[in-house]
């Protein structure tokens, strides 16, 4: 028979080398399972002397005992340790900073599209809204654009299913404006316009203010009167002056372009004014007869004004934003720059 001291010995070893309560159950089924090395000492007794017997079943229960003991407290031991680590793994450090909840911001072509309203609303106009989806007739036909005029081509129109477009301006609206209201109106139009063209200074969309000036006695000094006294209240800018050239637009005549003096050097020149004191900021004119007649107004009895900007412009020039893209990214470290 083997020695059940040698025996248990050799399980106490093994028991200090173990890490895992699933090496614990091996070493336990090793010795003290069905066909365990101690297990086995105990099933051999049947065949010894009875005279031996006793003494022998003494030191192998012994060691048994010993052994589970010793299983015992190395289980705990797992244990502890087990808990150790996972309170290590999943403790809080209180004293770390809290993460900050971010704190929201108006988009800079929301803040200048309500500068610019609330700069004409003080002057009186209205602020009108008309649909991105539009019809041939109010984005092209009632603004002196006849189906085979060239300068449909000089929008990238987005055509749609069953004749709809995606509007290429906002001037659409000056049209559904008159349909529903009569002389005088004062309205501006600001919002979302479409075309296919995306580089640099293009995006696909970008934002238009329309506005329309439409009364009894209503003349180009009263266009040029309003358009700079905006542009210098805009820009808070006293002594900015502004120059008109004549441009073309179907659905005004005669048409302008409006410069302003560059914003940013006062017209000494500079780089964003390419060194000519000079802004290109919008196209402008009187409203055609034809467009009034096909909003139902008598060009016999009214005129009127109309000009049409680009919001992103305006917003480059007001925050010294150099390129287009930075306001369609929504990069949180660009708008919070406006907070
Ligand atoms: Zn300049």
């Amino acid at each position: 028979m083997r020695n059940p001291d040698d025996i248990l010995l050799e399980a106490l070893q093994q028991l200090e080398n173990i890490g895992s309560l699933a090496e614990l159950d091996q070493v336990k089924a090793r010795y003290l399972g069905k066909n365990g090395a101690l297990t086995e000492l105990l099933k051999g007794l049947g065949k010894m002397p009875s005279e031996t017997r006793r003494e022998a079943g003494g030191r192998i229960n012994q060691a048994k005992e010993k052994l589970e003991l010793a299983l015992k407290a190395a289980k705990e031991a797992i244990r502890e340790a087990q808990l150790q680590a996972q309170l290590a793994r999943e403790s809080l450090d209180v004293t770390l900073p809290g993460r900050r909840i971010g704190r929201g911001g108006r988009h800079p072509i929301s803040r200048t599209q309500e500068r610019i309203e609330n700069l004409f609303g003080s002057i009186g106009f209205d602020v009108a809204d008309g649909p991105e989806l539009e019809t041939d007739f109010y984005n092209f036909t009632a603004l002196n654009f006849p189906p085979d005029h060239p300068a449909r081509t000089m929008h990238d129109t987005f055509y749609l299913e069953d004749g709809y477009l995606l509007r290429t301006h906002t001037s659409p609206v000056q049209v559904r404006y008159m349909e529903n209201h009569q002389p005088p109106l004062k309205v501006i139009a600001p919002g979302k316009a479409y075309r296919c063209d995306s580089d640099l200074t293009h995006s696909p969309m970008f934002h238009q203010v329309e506005g329309l000036w439409v009364d009894e006695r209503i003349n180009f000094a009263e266009l040029k009167g309003v358009l700079t006294d905006f542009m210098r209240r805009f820009f808070e800018q006293d002594n900015l002056r502004s120059r008109f050239r004549p441009s073309f637009f179907p659905f005004t005549e005669p048409s302008a372009e409006m410069d302003i003096s560059c914003v940013a050097c006062g017209g000494k020149g500079c780089r964003v004014c390419s060194h000519t004191g000079w802004l290109e900021i919008l196209g402008c004119g009187m409203v055609h007869p034809h467009v009034l007649r096909s909003a139902g107004a008598d060009p016999e009895q009214v005129l009127g004004f109309a000009f049409g900007m680009g919001i992103e412009r305006l917003a480059m020039l007001r925050y010294g934003v150099n390129d287009l893209r930075l306001f369609f990214e929504n990069d949180l470290r660009f708008l919070q720059q406006f907070h």
